[in-house]
C-alpha cells in the first residue's frame, strides 16, 4: 500500500503545474528582458524621428532653393507680417503662401517631437493668433532676417538672404527644430530630442536638460543632425535660439 502510495504521490509531482515561485521567477525574467528592451524601442522611435526630420527639412531647404531661383536668388523672407525680425516660429502668411507652391505641406512642417502633442500640431500652418497674418510653423526659420545680434558682447549672426550667402560660413544656416531657451522671457523654453521627446519649461524656469542635438538645414539645400556640443546659443533679446555654427 506504501509502495503504491508513493507511487501516485510521484506521478502526482510530475503532472502538476507551476508552483507560485517558480511563475514570480518567469514573470520577473519577462520584467528583466522588458526593462533591456524598451529603451531599445525608444532609442528606435527617436532615431526614426530625427531621420524624419532630416528628411522634412532637405525638403524645406530645396523648397527654398527653388523659390529663390524664381526670385533673383531671394530666399523666402522669415521677416513676420508687420516686417519684424523678432519671432523665430512665425512667418508672415505671404512666404507660406509660396511655400506652398514650392512642395511645402503641413506635413513636414514641424519637428517630430511635436507628434506626443496635438494642440501644438493643430497650430502648424495655421494664424494662430488671428488678424496678425503669421503662420506659425514647428522650425525655427532664419532666412531673409536682418542680422541677430549674439547678445551684448558675442558676434552678430547675418541671415541668408539670398542663396549667394551659402558661400558664407556665418550664414548657412537656414531652419532648425524649435529650440530655444526662454528663461528671460514670459513664454516657455521649448528643448526636442531631450530623452526622446519634447520638453517644455514654464516662463521663467532654467532648463534643467538640453537636446541631444538638433535637425539642421542649410542654404546649399542639405540637411543633417548637429549635436549639442557643436552648438552656438545665439541671444536674441532674451531668448536663445542654438546654430550649428
Ligand atoms: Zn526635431
Amino acid at each position: 500500500m506504501k509502495l503504491i502510495n508513493r507511487h501516485f504521490s510521484h506521478s502526482r509531482k510530475c503532472l502538476r503545474g507551476f508552483t507560485l515561485i517558480e511563475l514570480l521567477v518567469v514573470i520577473a525574467i519577462i520584467a528583466v528582458l522588458a526593462a533591456m528592451l524598451l529603451p531599445a524601442l525608444s532609442a528606435a522611435k527617436e532615431r526614426a524621428k530625427r531621420s524624419q526630420d532630416i528628411s522634412n527639412l532637405k525638403q524645406w531647404a530645396i523648397a527654398s532653393l527653388n523659390y529663390a531661383n524664381d526670385f533673383t536668388d531671394t530666399l523666402p523672407s522669415g521677416k513676420n507680417a508687420t516686417y519684424e525680425d523678432t519671432d523665430f516660429t512665425h512667418f508672415n502668411g505671404n512666404t507660406w503662401t509660396n511655400l506652398l507652391l514650392y512642395g511645402i505641406t503641413v506635413d513636414v512642417s514641424y519637428c517630430e517631437c511635436f507628434s506626443s502633442q496635438p494642440s501644438v500640431l493643430a497650430m502648424v500652418g495655421s494664424n494662430v493668433w488671428a488678424g496678425e497674418g503669421n503662420i506659425f510653423m514647428g522650425w525655427i526659420y532664419w532666412g531673409g532676417r536682418a542680422p541677430q545680434p549674439f547678445g551684448s558682447s558675442h558676434p552678430v549672426y547675418i541671415p541668408p538672404i539670398k542663396t549667394t550667402d551659402r558661400l558664407k560660413s556665418t550664414s548657412d544656416t537656414l531652419i532648425t527644430c524649435m529650440c530655444y531657451d526662454a528663461t528671460g522671457d514670459p513664454w516657455a523654453s521649448w528643448m526636442p530630442h531631450v530623452r526622446y521627446g519634447l520638453m517644455t519649461y514654464p516662463a521663467g524656469t532654467k532648463p534643467w536638460s538640453y537636446p541631444d542635438g538638433l535637425a539642421v538645414g542649410l542654404v546649399d539645400g542639405s540637411a543633417s543632425w548637429a549635436r549639442w556640443n557643436g552648438l552656438t546659443p545665439m541671444k536674441q533679446n532674451d531668448t536663445i535660439y542654438y546654430m550649428p555654427r
